[in-house]
């Protein structure tokens, strides 16, 4: 790529912060715009899986990683009632063997800290909100909501699931609701509690599950509780919720959950969309990343971490093809498959998790048994293929 090549990126969140630490990392030139008036994340924990983790470890960021996650002993599986194991996948330690990398337990803020360290901050416009933008035979033109524009040789819409790139490109398309509501909630401790135990704990239950993990290197508890519901009324796509809500929709659950959910102080109940794998996520300059072009289910955990292997990749095609189409080519052709199959494997892990009649409870409890004893990482929620993948790692197209 020609060294006067400039990118915009629409979007500072995860993916949008990923894509620049990569740009940055190769002397790309970038200009970032985030329409909040201040950076930062939502009150929240997030799973960076060791397919993630490589990205970060390749962006120089590993030892702020290990500063500030927490590393789960086992990703395990658990009947909603009785707290019975149900699977059991060992991570610490295992993991580096296996995949190549650790898995991190993170709160969100401080993982868009690490990303934006490795972001030069005078690249980032606050409060600049995209309105939409305009794809022209010598580059992409960002247009913003206060009428001023943008020219650069290569737009990228980094802007979430309603994105106005997005929009732009393939015209408005609502997401779709999943059918599932969940509550989110982050519990601060003193001390590690005697009731949540140092694991990435899925407890199943009928139409609903309940997902808990240390963050903030094991002084707080992050949760997120799923239900099934037909309809989510409000327009607004997060609402603030209560305690006292949180503990009537999943009364009857186990003790350790309803002692965990006794101490929730704020939480919030979020609807959640996806949107179907798209066909392509470029037109001319400008492209999609993260949740503009794969929006998914938080099931296998991996929304935040497809789009930093999105933004590593791109970055990667950008800094070794000679031509912007060509490095579009290559990071489609890289990432759509794969972001597919996270896409629709996450819809069907939600339809496994809750399922409700007792007999199909007793023939899924059975068959984790069976898979567990002969592979527990090839077990549980199944995805061993998922923390494989090395976005750091040369593609075949290029080493040829
Ligand atoms: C309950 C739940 C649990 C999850 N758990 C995990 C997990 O454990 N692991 C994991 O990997 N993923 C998880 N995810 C998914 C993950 O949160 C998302 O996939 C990820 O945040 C997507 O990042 P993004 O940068 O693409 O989009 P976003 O995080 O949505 O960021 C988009 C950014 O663009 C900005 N923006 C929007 N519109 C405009 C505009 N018009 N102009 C300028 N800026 C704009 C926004 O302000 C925001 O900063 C979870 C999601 C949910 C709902």
């Amino acid at each position: 790529m020609s060294s006067d090549c400039r990118v915009a990126i629409v979007g500072g969140g995860i993916g949008g912060l990923a894509l620049a630490a990569a740009l940055e990392q190769r002397g790309v030139d970038y200009r970032l715009f985030e329409r909040s008036a201040q950076l930062g994340e939502i009150g929240a924990g997030v799973q960076m899986t060791p397919n993630a983790v490589k990205v970060i470890r390749a962006l120089g960021l590993l030892d702020g990683m290990k500063n500030v996650g927490f590393l789960p002993e086992s990703l395990i599986g658990r009947n909603w009632k009785s707290g019975k194991t149900l699977f059991r996948m060992p991570l610490r330690g295992e993991c580096e063997r296996l995949y190549g990398a650790s898995f991190f337990h993170v709160h969100r803020a401080d993982l868009h800290e690490l990303l934006l360290s490795g972001v030069r901050r005078d690249r980032i416009t606050l409060g600049k909100a995209c309105a939409r933008v305009t794809a022209e035979s010598d580059g992409g033109v960002v247009h913003f909501a206060d009428g001023d524009s943008f020219r650069a040789d290569l737009v990228v819409g980094a802007d979430g699931i309603h994105s106005a790139v997005r929009k732009s490109l393939f015209g408005a398309q609502q997401a779709r609701f999943t059918g599932h509501m969940c509550w989110r909630a982050v519990v601060p401790f003193d001390a590690m509690p005697d009731f949540v135990t140092p694991d990435s704990s899925f407890w199943m239950g009928p139409n609903g599950h309940v997902v808990t993990y240390y963050v903030k290197g094991g002084r707080a508890v992050n949760i997120v509780a799923v239900l099934e519901s037909r309809d989510w009324v409000e327009e607004s796509w997060n609402l603030p919720s209560t305690r006292e809500e949180l503990l009537t929709a999943f009364r009857g659950w186990h003790p350790n959950i309803q002692k965990l959910f006794q101490r929730v102080g704020t939480t919030f109940k979020w609807g959640l969309f996806d949107r179907d794998p798209m066909e392509n996520w470029s037109a001319g300059p400008v492209t999609l990343l993260g949740d503009a072009a794969h929006p998914m289910l938080p099931f296998l955990s991996q929304g935040a971490a497809m789009a930093i292997e999105d933004g590593y990749e791109l970055a990667r095609a950008l800094d070794q093809n000679a031509d912007i189409a060509s490095a579009l080519r290559i990071y489609e052709e890289s990432r759509r498959p794969r972001t597919r199959r996270v896409q629709l494997e996450s819809r069907e892990r939600g339809r496994t998790y809750h399922l409700a009649s007792p007999l199909e409870q007793f023939m899924r409890d059975f068959s984790y048994r069976v898979r567990n004893f002969i592979n527990p990482h090839k077990g549980g929620i199944k995805a061993n293929w998922v923390y494989e993948y090395d976005a750091t790692a040369t593609p075949a197209a290029l080493a040829a």
